[in-house]
């Protein structure tokens, strides 16, 4: 067997040895860490928690923050990225700090799960008003039978099925219904929740306690699943940001889509990203969402939707094919691909970094 990659060997094999591996290597580093634990378990019954490390200075006028893991399984990712960062941390000025959240969803990290321990889409959670925690896009309601079957996960003709809804409805409405995010269907894919979730509790806590008073803070939230394999996009938040485009096209080397930039592949409801403005009203923000691309759309929904079957109608073991072909799909396992993520999803927080600090240095 070819000998893997330098970076290639960042991906941890499971939640618990990703984050022993996370937090020596944040403490080798001179990191701060904190840990927020969360009442679910993994699969061997361990212990699950969101784990911060902490860079600099502790009430920094200027700061970055890594978020991974919103979706739970595509933390293998984010924690390799997060290993690379660590490994060779940016300069930092006195007054500023890089902060690495590992895995906001660890539940669904350990369970091989882009959901958390409701079946809930994280990034579909983020509300702040009350009164908003029902209904379905019409076009997912007319989906639902199809996206969501009662029973375990068995050939049926869905890639075919959901091509045939694409031809009928249009393809680009058949996405944005699905991934706009739902309150109808607990046990639906894209279920945003009936009320804020234990994992969001606690970061949005500990944000308002910790960076409430930075002065700007560039949050750069690590995704995985959509986007040409092994390249990254790099994707805004309408009406979230203080920078312009082309400023922040600059500073990242690299296009960016969505908000004010070119449209997204679809828009969502309950972002983390869209909530930051108002979780932390007296800083300038700027927040970019990272997706490293892995498998043709087709292939991603359908592994979702057998690995969301046999979490409600099997047993939910991890060890199931339902299980191995989500990880696949959202962390695939060739070498290359686990190499470009690690180095992209790192890249990027050195470039918002060197940005971010400039002035601070100047
Ligand atoms: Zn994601």
């Amino acid at each position: 067997m070819p000998r893997a990659s330098a970076a290639a060997e960042l991906f941890a094999p499971d939640y618990a040895a990703a984050r022993e591996r996370f937090r020596a290597a944040a403490l080798r580093a001179g990191a701060t860490l904190d840990a927020l634990p969360l009442a679910a378990r993994g699969p061997r019954d361990e212990n699950l928690s969101i784990d911060i490390a902490w860079l600099g200075a502790r009430q920094p006028r200027h700061a970055v923050l890594q978020v991974t893991g919103v979706h739970g399984v595509e933390a293998f990712a984010g924690s390799a990225a997060q290993l690379a960062l660590l490994a060779a941390p940016p300069q930092l000025p006195a007054d500023g700090a890089l902060v690495l959240l590992h895995v906001l969803n660890p539940y669904g990290m350990a369970w091989l799960r882009r959901a958390n321990e409701h079946n809930v889409d994280l990034n579909r959670n983020f509300h702040l008003d009350s009164g908003i925690w029902t209904g379905a896009p019409p076009l997912y309601k007319r989906l639902d039978a199809l996206l969501n079957p009662a029973s375990p996960p068995a050939r049926d003709a869905f890639a075919l099925r959901l091509a045939a809804a694409g031809l009928r409805h249009g393809v680009h409405a058949v996405r944005q219904a699905i991934a706009h995010g739902q309150h109808r269907y607990p046990r639906g894919l894209f279920y945003g929740g009936a009320e804020l979730q234990p994992g969001p509790r606690l970061f949005i806590d500990w944000l308002q306690a910790q960076l409430g008073t930075a002065e700007r803070l560039f949050v750069i939230d690590m995704h995985t699943g959509l986007g040409p394999q092994g390249k990254d996009t790099l994707i805004l938040e309408p009406g979230v940001g203080s920078a312009s485009v082309a400023t922040l096209q600059a500073a990242l080397q690299r296009p960016l889509t969505g908000g004010s930039a070119a449209p997204a592949a679809y828009t969502v409801r309950g972002s983390l990203g869209a909530a930051l403005p108002r979780l932390l009203p007296e800083t300038r923000i700027e927040f970019v969402l990272q997706e490293i691309g892995t498998w043709p759309p087709l292939r991603v929904i359908g592994a979702l939707r057998d690995e969301n079957r046999w979490h409600h109608y099997g047993d939910g073991s991890i060890d199931h094919p339902a299980k191995r072909c989500l990880l696949e799909a959202l962390c695939p396992a060739a070498s290359a691909w686990r190499e470009a993520a690690a180095t992209l999803g790192a890249g990027l927080v050195q470039r918002a970094a060197a940005w971010q600090f400039a002035d601070a240095r100047a």
